[in-house]
């Protein structure tokens, strides 16, 4: 019997990628399992580490680019009830790592509790938001989080506590292959201050993103003390085009991929965008999108 077989529908062979990400590019992955219990995700966690499987959690692949030719191994999503729920509990809130931002903001919003309405926009799930810690210069999602619960590489639940953890600029020290739940410490807030800032960062952050219908990625991170945007702007490279992606014309750190576009065209871009800001201004961009 093939390992996972006896996991049934939750685990889908040779399942293409693109249609599970943003860009909508690169190819299949060995084996797509979208677990519905706590249990199942353990067992996948447990047979992947016992067997040296490679093991990886997609959330809504807004950060995202899947190689061409594919992944090997095990892709997990964490889609199901068991791991998008989100509870409040006084100034606690408690989300599932498959849950959408967007909805834990809503829900924390709705209970007057203050923090992370900033990073309303942000596209994506709680656990990839976390594991990037999302956010931008106004604040960022690291900074509200009390502890996390996570599956070690041998699929054990551990709890990673606040004096443990460490965010940076779209970074983390949380390094463990499964992030389950979060625990959020926010501040009692007016409702009216609240939305306020909530609708500041929308205007100012949907005013920066590509168009809604665009397939776009956020490429690099930005420096210390700079705009990765307007560094790429001032090399001239809005509007620069390999194949079918393009660097965006309303921010130059994101890549719009047009139909047609392959996960090549995105990597030779990206290589571009890197080495003409390196002999313009000598700095090194670092990559914020993952590549599979
Ligand atoms: C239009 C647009 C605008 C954006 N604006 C911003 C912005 O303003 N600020 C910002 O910081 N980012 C921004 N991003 C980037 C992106 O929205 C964030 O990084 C987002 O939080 C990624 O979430 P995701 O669920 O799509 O993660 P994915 O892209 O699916 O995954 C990202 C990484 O997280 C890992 N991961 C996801 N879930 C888990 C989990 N449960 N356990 C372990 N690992 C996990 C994945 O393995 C991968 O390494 C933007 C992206 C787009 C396309």
């Amino acid at each position: 019997m093939a390992l996972f077989d006896d996991l049934g529908d939750i685990v889908k062979r040779n399942e293409p990628l693109a249609p599970y990400t943003f860009l909508k590019l690169g190819g299949p992955v060995e084996m797509l399992v979208q677990p519905r219990t706590r249990e199942q995700l353990s067992t996948v966690v447990q047979r992947c580490f016992d067997d040296g499987i490679p093991l990886r959690v997609l959330g809504t692949g807004c950060n995202l680019l899947v190689r061409d030719e594919g992944v090997s191994g095990v892709v997990l999503r964490l889609t199901e009830p068991a791991f998008t729920q989100i509870a409040v509990q006084g100034k606690t809130v408690r989300a599932g790592t498959g849950a959408a931002v967007q909805s834990l903001i809503s829900v924390a919003a709705r209970n007057n509790l203050a923090g992370l309405e900033t990073l309303v926009g942000i596209p994506g799930t709680v656990g990839g938001a976390l594991r990037t810690n999302a956010g931008d210069r106004t604040g960022d999602i690291g900074q509200f989080v009390r502890r996390v619960e996570v599956l070690d590489s041998a699929g054990t639940p551990q709890f990673r506590e606040r004096d443990e953890l460490r965010f940076e600029n779209r970074a983390t020290n949380l390094d463990d292959p499964v992030l389950l739940t979060v625990e959020f410490g926010l501040d009692p807030d007016q409702p009216d201050a609240i939305l306020k800032r909530m609708r500041k960062a929308w205007i100012q952050r949907k005013a920066a993103q590509p168009l809604g219908y665009q397939a776009a990625g956020r490429v690099f991170k930005n420096p210390r003390g700079l705009q990765a945007a307007t560094l790429l702007e001032q090399a001239g490279l809005a509007r620069t085009k390999v194949g079918g992606a393009e660097v965006s014309d309303r921010d130059s750190n994101y890549i719009v991929v047009h139909p047609g576009a392959t996960s090549r065209d995105v990597l030779r871009l990206m290589d571009l965008m890197k080495s003409r800001v390196q002999e313009r201004f000598g700095v090194e961009l670092e990559r914020e999108i993952t590549v599979w």
